[in-house]
């Protein structure tokens, strides 16, 4: 445990709590400030951007291109600003990861998964993960407890513990000076969870939105018995149904937070429950369409483009993050000058492409499957595309639960949106199967890789 870490976080969230009170215009110019400092470091210390802003160095930022995952791995030891950083060195570093090991003494290195392409390598410098864990403490406060030695309670978090995945670096550097925390993976059999959680007795209960849907099953049929005062999703996308079962078992609010392994926290709720605030005097996001325009408020847009105002050795300006949500027309009534993000519907990946009867393809939207799936009581659920079928795995359904009836009411949603209805198969399963950090997506296709190669 990194002491002198735990206190600059500390201090880090300190001096962000006067933001809440910024005015939109104080937001404004912080961003037009931090810009300007990120953009003078990358012109003068990154080959990559030189090249690829050249001449543009004075334009608006929506201007500028778009940078993909696949760029970043690409032009990896041009594009980071200190010249000692070779990918091959970090690459064989993560090889053999544990706790809280640095890159050079100096850099702690994340991961994504990589289940969409290859895996993406984000490096963080000593002040670049004080900011990243304190953006995932914001979340805390903003949930109206605020964060310090004074305030500490025990907290239960179950997501990765691969030691490449964000959420595992940040508990091995910091077992959180302001909450005893205990860490189970996600991957764990549900038996093995429900115990240790009964063992530990969190009073902060922190999960991906599937597991925290079992666990609440298990509380509700008694075999868990906590009463955590917080309860924190992030990681998944949360529906609407899985967050009234969380919160009807605890009779609590949930506070959904969101976050990118390339920044660290990006949004989180606060008390009023309106949407999650984004992070803007961290990361500039755009919501956009797919061809990289701007889309208003109260729409879906297809992508985010994200600038990572503190990504000092790997900037990130105008990088694309393939998550599709849609930002709030209004304010929100706590005054807090971050916009709000209405709803978050999945990820590119989510979108399911499905034939016509005419041999076109149309495109079927998450909210579909959110609907019709979270009408069935169940543990979990997850819809898979397949080239010969569409395979729905219902977790934990009671006796009475019937396939054939939820395949048909899928077939008939599917046929109002001009699908061939390709065949549907709906399987009762013990438990969602989960990938490499635990996660368990709502919705997948086997048919990406293949239809929609990505970086
Ligand atoms: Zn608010």
């Amino acid at each position: 445990m990194d002491l002198l870490m735990g206190l600059q976080v500390l201090w880090t969230i300190r001096s962000w709590r006067n933001r809440d009170r910024w005015t939109r215009s104080q937001m404004e110019a912080h961003q037009a400030h931090s810009l300007h400092r990120l953009r003078e470091q990358a012109y003068r210390s990154s080959p990559f951007y030189q090249r690829f802003h050249d001449g543009m160095e004075s334009r608006p930022l929506y201007e500028l291109p778009v940078l993909t995952k696949a760029m970043v791995m690409e032009h990896f030891d041009e594009l980071v600003t200190d010249r000692s950083i070779r990918l091959a060195d970090v690459e064989s570093h993560l090889a053999t990861l544990r706790g809280d090991d640095r890159y050079l003494g100096r850099y702690w290195v994340n991961a994504t998964s990589g289940t969409t392409g290859r895996r993406g390598l984000f490096l963080f410098g000593r002040s670049e993960w004080a900011t990243v864990l304190a953006s995932f403490a914001r979340g805390h406060e903003w949930a109206g407890r605020p964060v310090g030695i004074a305030h500490r309670m025990r907290l239960a978090e179950i997501s990765s513990t691969v030691p490449w995945h964000m959420s595992a670096r940040a508990g091995a550097t910091l077992s959180s000076p302001w909450a005893p925390t205990l860490r189970i993976d996600a991957s764990e059999p549900v038996d093995a969870i429900v115990d240790k959680l009964n063992g530990w007795q969190p009073e902060m209960l922190v999960a991906y939105p599937s597991i925290a849907r079992v666990v609440a099953e298990e509380q509700q049929v008694g075999r868990l018995r906590i009463q955590p005062e917080l309860l924190f999703t992030s990681g998944e996308l949360l529906t609407g149904e899985t967050r009234r079962r969380i919160e009807g078992v605890w009779n609590r609010r949930v506070f959904n937070q969101y976050a990118a392994t390339e920044c660290g926290g990006l949004a989180a709720e606060c008390t009023e429950h309106r949407g999650l605030h984004l992070f803007e005097d961290l990361v500039i996001v755009e919501v956009v369409d797919s061809d990289n325009r701007p889309v208003p408020p109260g729409v879906f847009g297809d992508k985010l483009l994200i600038t990572v105002l503190f990504s000092q050795t790997q900037p990130l300006i105008r990088y694309e993050l393939s998550d599709s949500l849609k930002l709030a027309s209004g304010a929100c009534s706590c005054g807090r000058p971050f916009a709000l993000i209405e709803e978050i519907q999945g990820r590119t990946e989510e979108v399911l492409s499905l034939s016509t009867p005419d041999g076109g393809t149309a495109t079927v939207q998450p909210g579909l499957f959110h609907r019709l799936m979270d009408a069935v009581p169940s543990e979990g659920w997850q819809v898979v595309q397949k080239p010969e079928e569409l395979e729905v795995l219902v977790a934990g359904a009671r006796a009475d639960f019937d396939g054939e009836a939820l395949a048909e009411s899928l077939r008939l949603g599917l046929a109002a949106q001009g699908i061939q209805v390709p065949p549907v198969a709906v399987r009762r399963v013990q438990a969602i199967p989960r990938g490499a950090t635990g996660k368990a997506p709502l919705i997948r296709s086997e048919l990406h890789q293949m239809a929609r190669p990505r970086q």
